[in-house]
């Protein structure tokens, strides 16, 4: 799925990475004659490709990103007490990353565009929510499970100025991950 460039950073190598808003980074290197991308070699290149946005095959994959922090947990909710919200479909801020913890029991975990994946969720699953993605669960008999969330705990130094009073993000019909 497309996500934003919001700052780059060279790895070990000296090759160029691209830091998008879900946390995952991508290489943007300039190998020429079989890669070219001059921009990237130059700080004002750089700058003009914030804000524009990669394929991130890994959000794709749902896969976790590296360096994440959990900062805020839901209470522990049953069958019975499992909020409407969480029932229809709704999404995460961008960078939001979260994984639905069951307890006991088993949890319906439908994930919608551009995924299109559904889980059952028990004890020993490791069920990721994608930032922005909308999703919905849905009790299997009797449940008991909590939301954590999860997200860079340091912004990136190379913020996009137009980006950086941002800090909540954005919403997409509504939101799980709370103020
Ligand atoms: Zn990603």
């Amino acid at each position: 799925m497309k996500r934003t460039i919001v700052g780059f950073h060279l790895d070990e190598e000296g090759d160029w990475v691209a830091e998008l808003d879900c946390g995952h980074g991508q290489h943007v290197r300039h190998r020429p004659p079989f890669v070219n991308r001059p921009w990237v070699v130059t700080g004002a290149g750089r700058a003009a490709m914030l804000g524009t946005t990669l394929d991130c095959v890994r959000c794709d994959r749902m896969e976790w990103p590296e360096g994440l922090v959990a900062y805020r947990r839901t209470p522990e909710f049953d069958e019975t007490t499992i909020p409407g919200g969480l029932r229809s479909e709704h999404a995460t801020k961008r960078g939001v990353w979260a994984r639905i913890r069951v307890v006991s029991g088993a949890l319906h975990y439908r994930v919608g565009a551009p995924i299109h994946r559904s889980f059952r969720v028990v004890p020993s699953s490791d069920a990721v929510i994608v930032p922005e993605v909308p999703h919905l669960v849905e009790p299997d008999g009797p449940v008991r499970f909590f939301v954590e969330f999860s997200r860079k705990e340091v912004p990136t130094q190379r913020v996009d100025p137009r980006r950086s009073g941002d800090r909540d993000g954005v919403r997409i019909r509504g939101s799980c991950d709370g103020p």
